[in-house]
């Protein structure tokens, strides 16, 4: 498999914020961000920060969120009429929703060291629901799914990479991981205590209800 580079650091630096995009090594003190916390380019050192607007803010959290879980506009709005129409949190709705897909699971579960390379795993169709192949990084898994990795991918380096670095407690506690079947199981649906990410969700409620 040819080796993938995911998207680029600079993305949190140009937003001033953490994205989160790189699996692990955003938790490190290889964190592009940390070392550098200006955006990129030339004068990045001494430019200052524009004050945002409320909109400016509620625009930049939801694009954060896209950016974070790797959905497109059209995509992400449709999402958001799921959450709306739900009942309940429409914004816990909208976090439950994206974390329940099936790339970020395969994240999650440590078989992938960020969304972006789960999302290439699944794309590639070496991911298994409940024994059957499923190639769409947006399906949404559901309580009692079981995730498993294909045989033919499991020796693979990145994976190897991935899986040695993942403790199973650090596992959300809505998942379970069997490391040697390279198998998770879905215990119940996320809920926001689930979601470590500093996500304001009621900007991005906001937003979409102008
Ligand atoms: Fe952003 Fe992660 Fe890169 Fe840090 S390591 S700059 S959080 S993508």
């Amino acid at each position: 498999m040819a080796r993938y580079t995911g998207p680029k650091c600079k993305l949190c630096r140009r937003e001033g914020e953490k994205l989160f995009l790189k699996g692990d090594r955003c938790f490190t003190d290889k964190c592009a961000f940390e070392r550098r916390r200006y955006p990129p380019g030339m004068h990045g050192p001494t430019r200052r920060r524009q004050k945002l607007s409320i909109y400016g803010l509620q625009l930049r959290e939801k694009q954060k969120v896209k950016r974070i879980y790797g959905v497109l506009e059209t995509q992400f709005r449709r999402y958001f009429e799921m959450a709306r129409t739900m009942g309940g949190n429409t914004g816990e709705n909208l976090l439950s929703i994206l974390e329940r897909r099936l790339d970020n699971v395969v994240y999650q579960l440590g078989f992938a060291q960020s969304r972006a390379q789960a999302r290439q795993f699944v794309s590639h169709g070496h991911v298994l629901v409940n024994g059957r192949k499923v190639d769409i990084p947006s399906f949404l898994v559901k309580v009692g799914d079981v995730i498993s990795l294909k045989e033919k991918i499991r020796n693979n380096p990145a994976v190897q990479a991935a899986l040695a670095s993942k403790d199973p407690n650090q596992v959300p506690a809505w998942l379970s991981l069997n490391k040697e079947k390279y198998e998770g199981k879905v215990l119940r649906l996320p809920v926001r205590e689930d979601i470590t990410h500093p996500i304001k969700e009621r900007l991005i409620v906001e937003l979409y209800s102008k």
